[in-house]
């Protein structure tokens, strides 16, 4: 048995988390299964896969315990049908390579499956969160399909308390597969976020048309004030001056911006608003904030950043929007732990 967690309020890459959310933390915990029947009459090996209008997948999977081996194999789509018994060859190398998932990629092409994992696991996994949810309250089940890795999963938010999230892999693979026998995840849900009211009734998770019923995923407004005053809060933006060309330093060089001073408004449409002063920026070339990004033609083209009402009275709203984003920027390489190198020594021979 494994049990590990990981904090995403720690994390630099994880979008950044609504003020007041004290703990969010994934975790996994992995636990050995017994088969008892597969160990007895050992696996039986069925063809498994995808079917989408762009592109199919066919893999070799245990129809009894949903087990697969490793590697799962890559069966040619022609040849082999969903459901069907796999009487091809396994390809045992023991023990595996380490770099096996290079070497298959290398090899780029079908391959047949390889041994069956000698002490099957199966993964509880979630999420959990302690404070703001971005408004959101909801509860969902989701259900997976044969070709799923995931076989059940369940949601439940409630701002501002928190949110759970918990999914099982490996465990209840006959019960899913009596529930959902198609080829598509099947989710049940209910969702109030923004004043809107959805749901989904056994609907795809995944995939939505015009022809979908609206009672099986459907939403509706639930705040009156929403239609009494023309809609939900939003941003609204009026350019008030500019674009000013200026330039920025930081530390790997000199940057051209074009500034654009903005009045911002935040309210509904017919309703009292909130004014700010906003100042969006657009550079002549994308601005590094991490390490993936030094020397690729990755990092931040635009953004915008507020200034005080003070600075546009006084007219000095270009050099207060510089300043800021110059900190912008130094914040975000913070994050990232990025130390871009000075422009001079960069140019070195
Ligand atoms: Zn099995």
């Amino acid at each position: 048995m494994r049990w590990h967690t990981h904090d995403n309020l720690a994390d630099p890459d994880a979008p950044p988390a609504p003020r007041g959310r004290l703990v969010d933390r994934s975790w996994w915990l992995t636990v050995p299964r017994l088969l008892l029947a597969c160990r007895v009459l050992g696996h039986r090996p069925t063809v498994d896969g995808v079917d989408t209008p762009r592109w199919s997948a066919r893999w070799v999977v245990c129809s009894r315990c949903g087990t697969r081996p490793s590697p799962q194999g890559d069966l040619d789509p022609t040849v082999w049908a969903i459901r069907q018994p796999y009487d091809g060859p396994f390809v045992i190398v023991d023990p595996l390579p380490k770099d096996r998932h290079a070497r298959l990629a290398e090899l780029g092409g079908p391959h047949p499956p390889g041994a069956w994992p000698r002490r099957p696991v199966g993964e509880v996994s979630g999420e959990v969160v302690l404070g703001r949810t971005y408004g959101r309250i909801s509860f969902g089940i989701e259900v997976g399909c044969e070709g799923d890795e995931h076989t059940f999963g369940a949601a439940v938010t409630i701002n501002p308390i928190g949110a759970l999230y918990v999914t099982l892999a490996g465990f209840g693979r006959g019960l899913a597969r009596r529930l959902n026998p198609g080829t598509t995840t099947k989710t049940i849900g209910l969702d109030l976020y923004g004043g809107r009211l959805s749901w989904q009734v056994w609907a795809d998770r995944d995939y939505w048309s015009s022809e979908t019923p609206a009672w099986r995923s459907g939403s509706v407004g639930v705040n009156p004030l929403d239609s009494l005053l023309g809609g939900p809060k939003r941003y609204d933006y009026r350019d008030e001056a500019g674009p000013d060309l200026e330039t920025v330093d930081l530390t790997d060089g000199t940057y051209q911006l074009q500034l654009v001073l903005r009045r911002q408004r935040y309210g509904r449409p017919r309703g009292k608003a909130r004014y700010s002063w906003s100042v969006a920026w657009r550079s002549d070339r994308p601005i590094p904030v991490r390490p993936d990004d030094a020397g690729s033609s990755n990092g931040i083209v635009s953004a915008a950043v507020e200034v005080g009402d003070q600075a546009v009275t006084d007219d000095t709203w270009a050099a207060e929007a510089l300043t800021r984003i110059a900190a912008q920027i130094e914040t975000m390489r913070a994050r990232h732990r990025y130390r871009p190198q000075n422009a001079g020594e960069q140019a070195g021979p």
